[in-house]
């Protein structure tokens, strides 16, 4: 993927990059913050369309936050670059998404921590 700032991702960049250990909050502010695909107004952004292609946004919904909904995946797409979608509404429902998903996977781990510690496993590591 590309990075939320344009570019690559890189992890001395934080804000290139989500890590699934950010704060949801933090994940939300990211996404909010990322570079998009969109015009320099949002009169252009309405008569030309904008640049899902280009967009770090656009990347998100495609690879993780519309999971296996397809359709949702095509229709921020097609209102995207038919110009009916603005970047500013965009990104604050990506960054919505992004903050439950996170919330959703923290919780999921935690409980996964549970059973491994049952378990007297240990997972630990540096990376985040
Ligand atoms: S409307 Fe959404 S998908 Fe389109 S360029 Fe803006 S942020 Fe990206």
């Amino acid at each position: 993927m590309t990075g939320l700032t344009g570019g690559k991702m890189s992890s001395s960049v934080p804000a290139s990059h989500i890590s699934l250990l950010d704060d949801p909050e933090v994940g939300s502010e990211k996404v909010e913050a990322a570079t998009t695909g969109g015009r320099e107004t949002a009169e252009r952004q309405r008569e030309l369309g904008g640049e899902a292609e280009e967009c770090p946004v656009y990347e998100l919904y495609a690879y993780l936050l519309a999971a296996d909904d397809d359709e949702y995946t095509k229709r921020v797409y097609d209102e995207c670059v038919g110009g009916e979608r603005l970047c500013g509404e965009c990104k604050g429902e990506a960054a919505d998404l992004m903050h439950d998903f996170l919330a959703d996977h923290q919780a999921k781990r935690e409980e996964a921590e549970a059973v491994l510690e049952d378990l007297d496993t240990d997972l630990s590591s540096s990376r985040r």
